[in-house]
């Protein structure tokens, strides 16, 4: 049961939606006339993106990288590889990285660069949830939904070894739990 292995919701389903509405509103007028492209890095980005994109009133496109990160699945490494390119051409593009969370900082600064190489117009960060305490590098952050402490976030795209992406809500996992027979 879910009961069992949750410790503690820290953003409710109705947080992020109302959130995310928010952000949807402020993008609408910020972009307008400007045709948007919104960046999603698979997977954890996609859930976010997907509602985002409906509070969005204005024409925009979007698109997919896929990244990995060297390292263990709980600290990134900073050493990133791209696995899946984008198929829109940025270039002379507004565009709106959309992340699930920004940890260290490591993997959209690296993203970052490598997306400044190919001219867009312009290039913003829009990030559901920000860990500022653990941040390694400078990240100016346009769009930012919720600020949380240094703890291991799972829900709404984030995963706890690849599952429990569907959860509605952000919430902290008990210690010792073992990702199916537990449930
Ligand atoms: P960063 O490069 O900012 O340290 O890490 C970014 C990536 O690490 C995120 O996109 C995410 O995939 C993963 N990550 C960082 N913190 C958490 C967390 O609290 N929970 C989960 N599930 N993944 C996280
Ligand atoms: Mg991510
Ligand atoms: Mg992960």
């Amino acid at each position: 049961m879910l009961e069992n292995i949750i410790e503690e919701i820290l953003i409710s389903e109705e947080m992020i939606q109302k959130r995310v509405k928010e952000l949807g509103k402020q993008i609408s007028r910020d972009y307008a006339d400007k045709d948007p492209i919104l960046i999603s890095i698979l997977k954890g980005g996609v859930y976010f993106l997907i509602d985002l994109t409906r509070a969005i009133t204005i024409p925009h496109t979007i698109d997919f990288m896929v990244v990995s990160s060297y390292g263990d699945s709980r600290e990134t490494s900073g050493i990133v590889r791209l696995v899946k390119d984008l198929k829109e051409d940025i270039r002379h593009r507004y565009v709106l990285i959309i992340e699930d969370i920004i940890d260290s900082g490591l993997t959209l600064d690296y993203l970052l660069k490598s997306l400044q190489a190919r001219e867009p117009q312009s290039i913003e960060i829009c990030t559901l949830l920000s860990k500022p305490s653990r941040r390694k590098v400078d990240l100016h952050v346009k769009y930012l939904g919720y600020e949380i402490p240094d703890k291991f976030v799972v829900g709404y795209g984030l995963d706890y070894q690849q599952y429990y992406r569907n959860l509605p809500f952000i919430c902290v996992f008990k210690s010792d739990v073992s990702v199916i027979s537990k449930q």
